[in-house]
């Protein structure tokens, strides 16, 4: 029996890569999404992967999305929570909404989806966690203070919580992309996205299918003994 992932955020951009890389690795995948309910479709159809519409920053939405993710293709062996958004602005212009938002998706929303799988894992003594966090949760960025506070928190998240899983053979780990070319990179102005790749030592933006692919190096049962670790890919932009 093939085992089952969750991907959050898992029919667009980066997430939409590891969805696709996990099911060519062999996986039953599930897609969470929060409302882009075309694309979802588009990807379905593409994949045939199951999409699953409900926001990561609503907890109970979270538990009943997860007990239908199980219900329809069993227990969760792979869990990775990438779905993400920003709200930048200068500290000075942030407004407690945009701190809100980007708190209650990025950082609670790791918990909403991790607390109601936790329990089922241990009983299993089962699991793979990865977790989306980001250059800018590592070194900080100018006009992120809302989006850097929650991208370290998941970091410290991943550590605390690698201790409290391991023994039940549950490993927690966190990747931290650089600028990946996904639709929200690719839009901005060309000189924008010149001075960006001009930053990155290897010369060029990330692609999604890197991220996907250490994805399913740390979600696999070979990397057992990889647990609370951050990897960056990052194009050697920062070393952290
Ligand atoms: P996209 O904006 O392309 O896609 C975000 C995905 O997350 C979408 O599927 C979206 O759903 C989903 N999503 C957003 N909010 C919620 C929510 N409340 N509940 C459930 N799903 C939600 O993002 P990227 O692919 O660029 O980013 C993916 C992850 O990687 C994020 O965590 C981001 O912070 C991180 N990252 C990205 C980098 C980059 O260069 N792109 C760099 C470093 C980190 P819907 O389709 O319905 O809108």
């Amino acid at each position: 029996m093939s085992k089952i992932a969750l991907v959050t955020g898992g029919s667009r951009g980066i997430g939409a890569a590891i969805s696709k890389a996990l099911q060519q690795a062999g996986y039953t995948v599930a897609a969470n999404y929060a409302g882009n309910d075309d694309a979802a479709r588009a990807f379905t159809e593409e994949t045939g992967i199951k999409t699953y519409k409900w926001s990561v920053a609503d907890y109970e939405a979270c538990a009943e999305g997860i007990a239908k993710v199980e219900a329809d293709l069993g227990p969760i062996d792979v869990l990775v929570n990438n779905a993400g958004i920003t709200r930048d602005a200068p500290f000075h212009k942030m407004t407690p909404q945009q701190w809100k938002e980007v708190i209650d998706t990025n950082l609670t929303g790791i918990f909403n989806m991790t607390h109601p799988l936790w329990p089922g894992m241990r009983e299993r003594k089962y699991g793979r966690i990865v977790n989306i966090s980001s250059i800018n949760g590592q070194k900080g960025q100018f006009g992120q203070a809302n989006y850097s506070a929650a991208k370290a928190g998941d970091l410290g998240f991943t550590k605390a919580l690698a201790q409290e899983g391991a023994r039940a053979n549950i490993t927690v780990n966190a990747i931290c992309p650089g600028y990946i070319a996904t639709e929200m990179v690719m839009a901005v102005p060309e000189k924008v996205r010149e001075s960006i790749i001009g930053q990155i030592p290897v010369g060029r933006l990330g692609e999604p299918e890197e991220i996907a692919r250490t994805v399913v190096f740390l979600a696999s049962e070979e990397a057992g003994f990889i647990t609370g670790s951050t990897i960056s890919a990052n194009g050697g932009q920062y070393f952290a």
